[in-house]
Parts: structure tokens; sequence; C-alpha cells
């Protein structure tokens, strides 16, 4: 079979891909996406909050936006509550990828849905196996893989996003119209927390926790219960409308330049290892890497990829890390956890202070 050429073959569809699409083809590059689902942003494994600034920056309308939100409340166990401003929008998350995506076929990109990445060849070329059940041989300049947590791409490079947090959600009719987020901190959520979002009429509420040596409930259970309790204070009420759940990168990857493949978004682990909101890096970084590689493929140098890992380094390492260095922290001393949340939660000012000597 006789390879497809293409100047960028992106493996994945999400925010990073097609961000990542629209910006080599504004460069003037040839860009094949292959997305293993059959419709983009389908189904949704996301709690749909992005922080205000993304929209503003994207240019790409408000269709997608379902509400304001304007701040985030950080709630303990007994009853303590903070609460920071958090300006940003609750989205549909499924036309948000598709409006994204959008925005790459105006621009000439080619989508080849169904379709997955499932290995790359001594050669460099990468096959592609159509849901169908036809095979694709693709011969590409560079690959980017924007594969999402468990990215394939990755693993051509020998690395792996390994630390993944799974998260559980239900959406649940909203009682009383909200514009701000909830999160709950306890020590039964290990390395996570549970959390309200209002989406309109309904809200997303779901729970992220890491898997503990001797977990005494499921993630399933404890979000059940979970859900119980708001369903005591009024906030929410009814029977589930809806589901879904997926993986978190809680570890971002040293570098995620490999050769002529480059990795964006939550396969290079550009999620916030605390929060594990990645929507924003994933466009940030997925654009970026979009424009290194039409800049490399232009000059005839693979050298000048490096650029991409000092660009995103430089904007988002140090808050990455930062992030990752609590979760380690956080996850180590779970046992003293009214000792130690208010220095690992991004809602309290003692996060932002430098680590006491006994946190090193
Ligand atoms: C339950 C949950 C709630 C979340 N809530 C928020 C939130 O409120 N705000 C926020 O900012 N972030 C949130 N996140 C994180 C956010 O969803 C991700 O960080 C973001 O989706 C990363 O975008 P991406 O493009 O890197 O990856 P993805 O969105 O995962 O996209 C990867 C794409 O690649 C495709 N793919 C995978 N493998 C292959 C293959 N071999 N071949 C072809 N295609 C492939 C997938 O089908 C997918 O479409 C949440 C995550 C979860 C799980």
């Amino acid at each position: 079979m006789k390879p497809v050429t293409c100047d960028i073959l992106i493996i994945g569809a999400g925010p990073a891909g097609s961000s990542a699409a629209v910006s080599a083809a504004k460069k003037g590059m040839d860009v094949l996406v292959v997305e293993q689902r059959a419709e983009i942003g389908v189904p949704v494994q996301c709690a749909e909050y992005i922080p205000a600034p993304l929209v503003g920056q994207l240019n790409m309308g408000t269709g997608f936006v379902v509400q304001k939100v304007l701040k985030m409340r950080s709630i303990l166990p007994d009853g303590f509550t903070t609460e920071m401003a958090a300006p940003g929008f609750m989205i549909h998350r499924d036309r948000f990828d598709q409006t994204l995506a959008q925005m790459a076929l105006k621009l000439g990109v080619r989508f080849l849905l169904s379709a997955k990445a499932a290995e790359r060849t001594e050669k460099g070329h990468v096959v592609i196996k159509k849901a169908v059940g036809e095979t694709h041989i693709i011969d590409p300049r560079i690959i980017i893989g924007a594969d999402g947590p468990r990215s394939r791409t990755a693993s051509w490079c020998a690395v792996s996003t390994r630390d993944l947090l799974p998260a559980v959600q239900y959406s649940l009719k909203l009682r009383t119209p909200m514009t701000h987020t909830e999160v709950y901190l306890s020590p039964d959520f290990y390395g996570g927390y549970g959390w309200l979002f209002p989406k309109g009429e309904t809200a997303n509420v779901g729970l992220g926790l890491k898997r503990h040596n001797a977990p005494l409930k499921g993630i399933q259970a404890l979000l059940v219960e979970f859900v119980e309790k708001l369903r005591k204070t009024g906030k929410i009420e009814g029977q589930p409308l809806g589901s879904n759940g997926g993986l978190i990168p809680t570890a971002p990857l040293e570098k995620a330049v490999y050769g002529n493949i480059l990795l964006a978004g939550d396969a290079a682990g550009h999620a916030h290892p605390i929060t594990g909101a990645g929507i924003f890096t994933a466009v940030s970084c997925g654009r970026m890497a979009g424009r290194w590689a039409a800049e490399a493929i232009k000059k005839k140098d693979l050298g000048i990829l490096s650029k991409y890992d000092h660009e995103w380094r430089d904007l988002f390492g140090h808050t990455l890390d930062r992030a990752h260095e609590k979760r380690r922290i956080m996850e180590k001393q779970w046992a003293c956890f009214d000792q130690i949340i208010k220095s690992c939660w991004i809602g309290f000012r003692e996060y932002y202070h430098e680590h006491a000597p006994d946190e090193q």
C-alpha cells in the first residue's frame, strides 16, 4: 500500500489537536488530523469549566457557552469555606471541541474520523485503522501527538503520563442557579476532590481521586455518597440525568519533543496536577506545537522543534512543576489531611507560600 504523505499528522481531535491544526494550517501546512471517535467531542468527559481569558484569545465566538462563573468556593469537611475569584465559563464541551475543529476545517485541514493511530513503523510511517476495517498508511514529516492521557504517540517516544487520576461525574438538576463553582475537600477523597459546577439548570457533580493502596470505598460509591450529601443541602435534586468519567494526568513530562514527534495537551501531561484543569494548556500548547512544527518544516530543520519545549516550559513549566510537587507532598502526607490541605489546594492562600522545610 502506498503511504499518503502530509506535512503534519495530528493524532487526536481534542482541544490540543484541533488547536495545533489551526496554527499549522495558518502557516500554509498540509495537515491531516486522525481521530478515533466517530464524532468529535462525543462523549463528553469533562466538568466543562474554562477560564474566561481562553474565550477572548480564541476568537471562536461563544456558541458553546452555557453560563458565566465568577468565583470558586473551596469547602473543608468542618464547613470552613473560602472564596476566590475564578472568572470563567461553563461550556458545552462537545460544541467547544467541534467549534475548534470547524476552524481547522475552514483552513483546509483534512480530518479522518473513526480512525485510530495504531502503530508507527520503523520507517516512521503511521498505520491508521479505520473502524470499518480499512487501513491507511501515513508518511508525515512531523507528528503531533494530541491523543490524550493514554497517549499512544507518547508510548512511541518511550514516555508516558503514567500518573493518572480517575474521575467520575453525574449531571443533576440544580435547584437554584449559581455563578460560582464549589470544590469539596475531604480525607475520603485521596489526592483529589469533589466538585459541583453549575451548568444552567443542571450541575456537573463529580469526584476525582487517586487509587489508594487500601481503598475503603471505590470512587463510584464515594460519588453516590457525595451526591446524597449535596442533595440533603438542597443544592441539587432528582436522579442523575447522565454520567461520564475519564482519566486526568497529574505529572507533566519533562520534555515534549522526541525526534519528529511533538506531544501536546494531556498526552504531555499538560493538565494542572492539582486541579486537573487541562483545556487552557491543551489549547495553548497545541497552538505552539502546530506553529513550531510549521516553522521546522519551512526551514527544513527539525532542530527548531526544541523551541516548542522552551516555550511551553517558559509559560507553564513553573506552575505545573509546583503543582506536581504539591501533589507529591499531599499524597505522601495525606494521613495529616487537616495540617496539609490548605497548602495543597489552590483555593487557599497557604498554597502560594513557599514550601516549609518539612515539606521538602
Ligand atoms: C471527568 C473530567 C473532568 C474534567 N474537567 C475539566 C474542566 O472542567 N476544565 C478543564 O480545563 N479540564 C477538565 N478536564 C481535563 C480536560 O478534559 C483535558 O485536560 C483536555 O481534554 C485535554 O485536551 P487534549 O486535547 O489534550 O486531550 P483530549 O481532550 O483527551 O483529546 C484527545 C483525543 O485523541 C483521541 N485519541 C486518543 N487516542 C487516539 C488514537 N490512537 N488515534 C486517534 N485518536 C486518538 C481521543 O478520542 C480524543 O478525542 C477534565 C477531565 C476529566 C476526565
